[in-house]
């Protein structure tokens, strides 16, 4: 039995996955051969990368529709400054609800005016930004979709009358909502999509190469999107793994099925949160995150007893990231609502002792 997996990131993937993945490193496909010793130019690689950004802009609603995938190095943090690097010519808007944010910002400020449009920083980022105006000629407007640390989400995205961009590391494929009102966006696979090491950036092919400056090749999106994700050797392991678990998502009934079951996962965790006495939510409640749950204990001097039933349980994952303390549980797509439901029984048991 494994254990109840509620881990930020590096996350739980499908075990259907983990183990065709495995197998896959030992043998791929009856083909006497290895996945991680073929050439990336081989027909079978070419195909699971072609499958790959295939999958990715059909459960976006993205094909046809002038958008290219891309799996690429560098996790989301290089993305920060790539996403600058192509799209920023004079100034760029920032929400900044978070470290994520806030790091994408800092990468930004090296390519131009960046504005910080509103900021949930007053309050340790515990709530998404409402009332701020947005303002006219912004070369984009960037924000972060699922605030992964604080637990905060946005439900609504924002109507910008200037391209949007957006860092969706932490809840790409896990909920609906329409995806070409963005021009760019990308997620780090580690979280709900895959294996560390490879990074999918969706991109709307009609805003690139409109920045005067020159742009260093390995960086540069169209000249990446030219060569199909194979400018240079791409990561093939987390490639393989990742459209493997595209594969599952799609398996499952797309994200409009698994975003139901995320639903009822989170509405389980945050129910308990706000009826047990003995803790409460860290995040505003209306801008609470599907993905990660927050939460502390009134009294901490609880804790130990309450690691204590957790470890008992099997569950692992749970300490909150030191920025905000307490607890985190985070509830990607292939976490099963048994282990949801562990965590809350542990919740109450501990409440009946204390
Ligand atoms: C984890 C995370 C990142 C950082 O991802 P790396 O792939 O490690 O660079 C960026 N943004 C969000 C929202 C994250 O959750």
């Amino acid at each position: 039995m494994k254990l109840h997996n509620f881990s930020a990131g590096p996350s739980i993937l499908p075990k259907e996955v983990m183990h065709q993945a495995a197998e896959a490193v030992k043998e791929l496909d009856n083909s006497k051969l290895s996945l991680i010793e073929i050439s990336h130019r081989s027909k079978a690689f070419m195909d699971i990368m072609d499958e790959a950004c295939e999958r990715a802009l059909r459960l976006t609603g993205l094909e046809n529709k002038g958008y290219k995938a891309l799996f690429l190095q560098g996790g989301a943090s290089l993305q920060f400054l790539m996403a600058a690097y192509n799209l920023l010519e004079t100034k760029a808007g920032y929400l900044n609800t978070g470290t994520w944010s806030d790091k994408a910002i800092k990468e930004a400020k090296l390519f131009g005016e960046v504005l910080e449009v509103a900021s949930s920083k007053d309050q340790n980022y515990n709530y998404i930004p409402k009332e701020y105006s947005i303002p006219s000629k912004l070369d984009y407007l960037h924000l972060t979709t699922n605030n992964t640390i604080f637990g905060t989400q946005y439900k609504e995205i924002p109507e910008a009358n200037t391209s949007l961009v957006a860092d969706m590391s932490s809840d790409i494929f896990s909920r609906t909502f329409d995806y070409s009102k963005f021009d760019l966006f990308y997620a780090g696979a580690q979280k709900n999509m895959g294996p560390a090491g490879t990074t999918l950036v969706i991109v709307k092919e009609s805003i690139l190469g409109n920045v005067s400056r020159s742009i260093p090749s390995m960086l540069d999106y169209k000249i990446q999107a030219d060569k199909d994700s194979m400018f240079n050797t791409p990561p093939v392991f987390p490639v393989y793994t990742s459209m493997l678990n595209m594969r599952w998502i799609e398996a499952q009934g797309g994200i409009k099925a698994l975003g139901e079951k995320n639903a009822v996962k989170a509405a389980l965790i945050y129910g308990e949160i706000d009826r047990n006495s003995l803790f409460e939510g860290f995040a505003n409640k209306e801008d609470r995150s599907e993905m990660n749950a927050t939460f502390n204990l009134k009294d901490s001097a609880l804790s130990e007893a309450f690691d204590g039933l957790c470890q008992t349980a099997g569950i692992s994952g749970l300490k909150g990231h030191r920025s905000v303390g307490g607890y985190r549980a985070s509830m990607y797509n292939a976490l099963p609502i048994e282990s949801v439901e562990v965590l809350v029984n542990c919740m109450q048991i501990l409440e009946e002792k204390y």
